[in-house]
């Protein structure tokens, strides 16, 4: 018997009319004989009030416990989908991460999945039992619930499908498909029939969160089949898969944004070998995601760092900085942090072939009058980091200039 995996992020359980729906589309796949492992997201909203409450108590929280509180969202819609699933008369039980059990590193707040035990599934569905999996969760090496980071039930549905050898991974969220940027950001955007995993996965770390990038690792690792639909409209969606089997040619695929940027600048740092690897450590250490780097022309022995974070990262960042600074193992005369900048990129495999790209990105952003205050670049992206208030501006512009409504091109 075949087997999928359905997974349905927030918007798609947000009630109990839309878990019904959902289950709906589950007893579908059931009768055309299909076993099925369900992933669920918590209701729409829940995680965040869930964190909420954390950052509320406690600012600088112990990991451990946020993993406690946030996890708890998915218990109650996994619960709830194996109740309308046996209502519909669909033999379905559910499973928390840690009953799996799916085993993580004891990074908390932002695991990652180092095995999942199928044997009790492996039984369930040999007993016929569909099984309805709380996504988002699992167990750390010291027995203690662990979270995979936001966005991670997307994670959770394509490590079981891998792991339960699944012919593919139905990811049912609220748009019908990736499209070449956020449909809430221009009408013009336009859904693709197919994309490349390698583009998904650029898209996906610049900030479409219509997939958490690990998902996408994970299925090009692991050759998953991922589709992208909704759950309120039928359609064909968006196949993730690979490059041979994509016939559109261009040089841009899409747009991507980071809104909550952050963009911070240590002045007058000693210009001296190891000088990065001191500021960097510290950051590392407590956490803080760095994405941009640059360093400035240093003048006197003295240099400018620049780095950019996530703006919910900027005092956790000054903390590690200024402790390091107080211990003598970096030293800088002046912080300074801009948390108002964006992150806007683009991504094509087809850049690897086209050349001029990049220049077009800065004039059509010239011509918008927008500043750039920091580029990077890799084979297939280009990211630019720019006052937040011109973000969506840009976005259309990029849209516009690289002409992503039409297809083919
Ligand atoms: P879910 O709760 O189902 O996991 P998410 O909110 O995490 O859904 O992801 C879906 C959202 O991703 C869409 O509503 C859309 O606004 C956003 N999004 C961002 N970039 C894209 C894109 N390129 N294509 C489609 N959706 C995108
Ligand atoms: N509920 C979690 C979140 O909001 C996981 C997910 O929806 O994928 O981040
Ligand atoms: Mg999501």
């Amino acid at each position: 018997m075949s087997r999928l995996v359905m997974k349905f992020g927030g918007t798609s359980v947000a009630d109990l009319g839309r878990i019904r729906n959902a289950a709906l589309k589950v007893k579908a796949e059931v009768d055309r004989g299909h076993e099925v492992a369900v992933i669920v997201s918590a209701m729409a909203g829940k995680t965040n009030e869930l964190v909420a409450w954390v950052r509320e108590v406690s600012p600088f929280y112990d990991a451990r416990e946020y993993d406690a509180v946030v996890s708890s969202g998915e218990n109650v819609t996994a619960g709830l989908m194996a109740l309308t699933l046996q209502e519909l008369g669909v033999p379905a039980r559910s499973w928390q991460g840690w009953q799996v059990p799916l085993r993580t590193n004891a990074a908390h707040g932002a695991a990652r999945i180092e095995a999942i035990d199928t044997t009790l599934l492996e039984q369930k569905f040999r007993q016929g039992l569909h099984a309805v999996i709380a996504g988002f969760q699992g167990v750390s090496p010291e027995g203690r619930i662990t979270t995979l980071g936001r966005g991670g039930s997307d994670t959770s549905a394509v490590a079981f499908a891998a792991a339960l050898g699944a012919e593919r991974c139905d990811i049912y969220t609220d748009v019908d498909g990736v499209y070449t940027t956020d449909p809430r950001i221009t009408k013009k955007a336009r859904r693709l029939e197919r994309i490349a995993y390698e583009e998904m996965l650029e898209l996906a770390s610049l900030g479409a969160k219509v997939l958490q990038t690990r998902s996408v690792e994970l299925a090009m690792r692991y050759k998953v089949r991922l589709r992208v639909l909704s759950s309120f409209e039928d359609g064909p969606g968006t196949l993730v898969c690979d490059e041979e089997e994509i016939m559109e040619s261009r040089a841009v695929s899409g747009v991507a944004f980071q809104r909550d940027e952050a963009k911070v600048t240590l002045i007058g740092v000693a210009d001296r070998p190891g000088v990065a690897a001191a500021i960097f450590g510290p950051l590392a250490e407590a956490g803080i995601n760095v994405d941009m780097i640059v360093q400035n022309i240093s003048e006197g022995g003295a240099t400018d760092m620049t780095f950019s974070c996530a703006v919910d990262d900027v005092p956790r960042a000054e903390r590690a900085l200024r402790t390091a600074r107080d211990l003598g193992a970096i030293d800088w005369r002046e912080l300074v942090t801009d948390t108002e900048v964006a992150k806007v990129s683009i991504v094509g495999i087809g850049m690897r072939s086209h050349s001029g790209v990049a220049a077009k990105m800065f004039a059509t952003l010239a011509r918008e009058g927008i500043n750039i205050k920091v580029i990077t670049t890799s084979e297939i992206k280009v990211s630019v980091l720019i006052d937040r208030k011109y973000m969506e501006l840009a976005v259309q512009a990029l849209h516009d200039a690289f002409e992503l409504e039409r297809a083919g091109g």
